[in-house]
Parts: structure tokens; sequence; C-alpha cells
């Protein structure tokens, strides 16, 4: 069976991580924790970079900083994954459901200005795929309306928003805060993983402190105080020397890991996009934003043709999966959801089918893939 997603090693990290072992210095913060940072604060564009133990609490970690309080408003994507709602929902937050666009996943940036109130707080845009939403679009609402933006750029490493003055942006470098995956599904790994990528400066200094417990202790440690104590609320969301030294293996070879992703990815657009097929539609990766080589799916006509094509290439020995239930009618949700329809997000969740990608796949398997659809 040829698996959806296999999780992919360099070869480099457990080198690393004897590296770190060995260094005597195991817990957070230490030599790897920094090197990632830096990385990809220097290549992305990044104010600030804090490398956290998963995505998850890196938006638990913006949903403190954004100070969020019982009754606050936070307009999310309905089409997303649970972290993204539960991270505001346990500051106390109303999740107000955005729908999808039409022929793209991503929250319609034009249906969220109707969504706002003297409540919203914030609005956290999710870049499914790796395929930025349109920031320009909605930082300037954020301005507007005096919100702050979250992204939740769990799928979108190394990927890009162009601005209107033609400026290429990094995601997770757009919004006041945003946060990454490295979750072994996403592009680079470390088993579960995240980071906190913080661009407005008003956020850093207490980024860092709910990092470490509510301490001061990264300051203690860089020589600033002469003792490190309570200041803030926190909680432990720094990750190990270990899941850093795995991670920086993973990032030395981040050029490789994209270019044969997105290698992958084009082959299964160019060919499904030859064929010229009625009954599944391929994805929209709008003029302003880049692919990252993160996802391949295909949209189907319904549900009944999603169940069979997957069932077909199961058959054949290939496993594809469909995605994410719309958030607004799951059964944590539905009684509280404000009861409006959410259409866009409703096809995806019966419609999207996700298509075996990962960096050992090899590109014959794709064509024998894509054969099994276009006979299909
Ligand atoms: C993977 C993912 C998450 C969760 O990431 P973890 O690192 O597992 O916490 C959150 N949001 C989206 C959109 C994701 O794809």
């Amino acid at each position: 069976m040829i698996p959806f997603n296999k999780p992919y090693l360099t070869g480099k990290e457990t080198h690393y991580i004897y590296d770190a072992v060995n260094s005597g210095k195991i817990s957070g913060n230490g030599k790897y924790t920094q090197k990632c940072q830096q990385f990809f604060e220097e290549n992305y564009g990044f104010k600030k970079s804090l490398l956290t133990t998963s995505c998850t609490d890196a938006l638990e970690m913006a949903a403190i900083l954004a100070d969020i309080q019982p009754g606050d408003e936070v307009i999310i994507p309905s089409f997303t994954f649970v972290s993204t709602a539960i991270a505001f929902i346990r500051q106390g937050a109303i999740i107000v459901f955005a729908d999808s666009y039409n022929d793209n996943p991503n929250i319609d940036a034009n249906k969220i200005e109707a969504l706002i109130t003297n409540k919203t707080k914030a609005i956290v845009p999710v870049h499914y795929a790796g395929v930025a939403c349109d920031m320009g679009r909605i930082m300037e609402l954020a301005k507007k309306y005096n919100l702050l933006v979250i992204e939740d750029a769990a799928q979108a490493i190394d990927s890009y928003y162009t601005c209107k003055d033609g400026v290429k942006r990094a995601l997770g470098s757009i919004g006041h805060l945003a946060a990454f995956s490295f979750h072994e599904t996403k592009n680079i790994i470390s088993g579960e993983g995240g980071m906190l990528t913080i661009n407005d400066d008003r956020f850093i200094h207490r980024a860092e402190i709910i990092w470490e417990k509510g301490t001061n202790r990264a300051e203690f440690f860089r020589g600033e105080v002469n003792k490190y104590g309570w200041v803030d609320t926190g909680s432990s969301f720094l990750p190990s020397e270990v899941i850093a030294a795995f991670l920086w293996a993973q990032i030395e070879n981040l050029k490789e890991i994209q270019n044969k992703r997105k290698m992958l990815w084009n082959s299964y657009y160019n060919s499904i996009n030859e064929s010229k097929l009625v009954n599944v539609k391929l994805p929209v990766v709008p003029d302003f934003a880049t692919n990252n080589g993160h996802m391949f799916y295909l949209v189907c006509s319904n549900i009944e043709e999603r169940t069979k094509l997957i069932s077909k290439l199961k058959e054949k020995g290939f496993h594809a999966v469909f995605h994410y239930i719309s958030l607004h009618s799951s059964d944590y949700y539905v009684s509280k959801h404000d009861g409006r329809t959410l259409s866009n997000s409703d096809k995806f969740t019966e419609c999207l089918l996700r298509l075996p990608l990962y960096y050992d796949l090899e590109v014959e398997i794709v064509d024998e893939i894509v054969d099994i659809i276009k006979n299909y």
C-alpha cells in the first residue's frame, strides 16, 4: 500500500540529537533552538521566532498575547483543524466561523467584514495547503477595525504572498503573530513541534516570558537581569534541545525537500490538467500566492464520487484521504454556532480528496495514481 504520508528523515537527525544530549544542555532554548530560530528569522523575515512544542501551543501563546478575554470574538474559517479554534476557546472566546471561497478552501476575505462587531478581537486566517490567504485585504480590515491578525501557518513554511506593491513576503511574516507546525505530517518535521513568529514589536518581550513559564529566565540567561522570577502568566511552551536538534537536520535539507515536494505537486497538477477531467477540480493558487508543495488535493463533484474514488484507489494500493469536517457543525460547537450556513466549507468537507505526497514518493507512482483517476 502506498501510504498517504511518510515522514522523511535526512539521516542527520540522530547525529544532532546525540550532540545535543552529550553537550549536557538538553532542556530548551539552547544551541539548536537558537540555530533554528535564527535560520527562520534570517530567511523569512520574521521579527522574532520562538520554537514551541506544537503549532497548537504556538496558537495558545498567540491567544494569550492577544489578551483574548471571555466573550471576545475571534473570526476563524470553519474549514480548518480543531487547534485553530481551541487555542482561543481556552481563553473564553466566542468563535465566529467564516466560510471558504467557492474555489479555494481559504477564508473568503470578502465575507469577513460583515462578521466584525465591537467584540471582535482577532482574525485567524489559515493558509490551507500552504497557499496564501488574501493577506492584503485581511490586514486592511485589521487596520480599519483595530484587530489582530494571527496566521495559522501550520502548513505554510516556505510559502509566499505577493503584496500589491509587488513585494513577496513569507507567510508567517505578515500577521502580528503566526503559528507553524513541525508535526510529522508537515513539510519539515520534528515529530511534534511548532513555532510562534512575532512580527509586532509590542509582543516580543512578553512572548519570551509566556514561553518560559511566566518567568524572565531568557533575559537572565542573556545576562540582561541578575535574577529571574515570576513576572506574568505562561506555560512550558518551549521544546527540549532534542526536538530542536531533530528540526535542525531537517532545516539543513529544506531546499531539497521543497524542490522534491513541488516537483511531485506539479507532476500531479500538470497531468490532471492536461487530461481535462470534468468530474474533479484542481486546486486554485491565486496570483498573489505560491505553492509550497505541502499538499495535493482534488475537489470531487459530491461525497458519493469521492467515496468511490477513495475505494478505487485503495483497491489499487493507494491511500487517499479526505480532510477537515466543518468546525461550525462539530459536536462540540454546533450548539454554540450562530446558525449561519457555510456552504463552501461544507462542500470541501464532503468533496475534497488528498492524494499521497511525501519526499520519498516516486514520480512514477504519481503517474499511476493519475492514470487511475483518469480512467475512473
Ligand atoms: C497541523 C495543523 C495544526 C496543528 O499542528 P500541531 O503542531 O500538531 O499542533 C494546526 N492548524 C493547521 C491548519 C494544521 O494543518
